[in-house]
């Protein structure tokens, strides 16, 4: 895919602060979660380039885990509604819990998420999501592992879609919402 034909406005986080960032956070959570076994649940679909690579970068024993939660639909704004289209294989009750998310906007999706997996009795419960938007937010949520905050603009890349497209760019963009209307 040619440059020319991404509806970008920009490149926001280059590849190089992906991998910088992601090693930062992996280090952080194999020294804060050494000798508990914990399990890292990884939120389909946009979190799937970052959960492999914070993955790769852990020096612990763990295990993994999928869920995935309604997305927007290809919209640009949160819908507020949520529910879960997959759920875990692994029982959680007893372990130590990371849910990895791409990005918190309005934090509906997170809380939901957060009070669903409460119910289920993990020995501990933390969030580590590489994109915060803070300015969007609705519902305060703890996140104690956060990669970026950025603006409030809609991002793609790295794992994030327009559309179902653009998840593969190795960066992430702010989508240029002129150039998609021209099309
Ligand atoms: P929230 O429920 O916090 O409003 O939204 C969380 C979910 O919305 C994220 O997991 C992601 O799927 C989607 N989302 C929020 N902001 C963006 C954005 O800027 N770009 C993309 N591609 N998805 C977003």
């Amino acid at each position: 895919m040619s440059n020319k034909d991404i509806p970008l406005k920009k490149i926001l986080i280059s590849e190089e602060q992906l991998a910088k960032k992601t090693k930062e956070l992996a280090d952080q959570l194999s020294k804060d979660y050494v000798g508990k076994d914990p399990i890292f649940i990884c939120v389909l679909r946009g979190a799937v380039l970052f959960f492999s690579d914070l993955m790769k970068n852990l020096d612990i024993k763990c295990s993994m885990d999928f869920i995935a939660p309604s997305s927007y639909s290809g919209n640009l704004e949160s819908s507020g509604v949520v529910r879960l289209l997959l759920d875990l294989r692994e029982n959680i009750k007893g372990r130590h819990v990371i849910l990895v998310e791409d990005i918190i906007d309005t934090g509906l999706t997170m809380n939901y998420m957060i009070e669903n997996l409460k119910t289920r009795k993990p020995a501990s419960l933390e969030v580590c999501a590489l994109l915060d938007k803070t300015e969007n937010r609705k519902q305060p949520v703890a996140t104690k592992y956060i990669g970026f905050k950025i603006p409030n603009e809609f991002v793609v890349g790295y794992g994030l879609d327009y559309q179902e497209f653009y998840r593969n760019l190795p960066y992430v963009g702010v989508l240029d919402e002129q150039k998609i209307q021209k099309k």
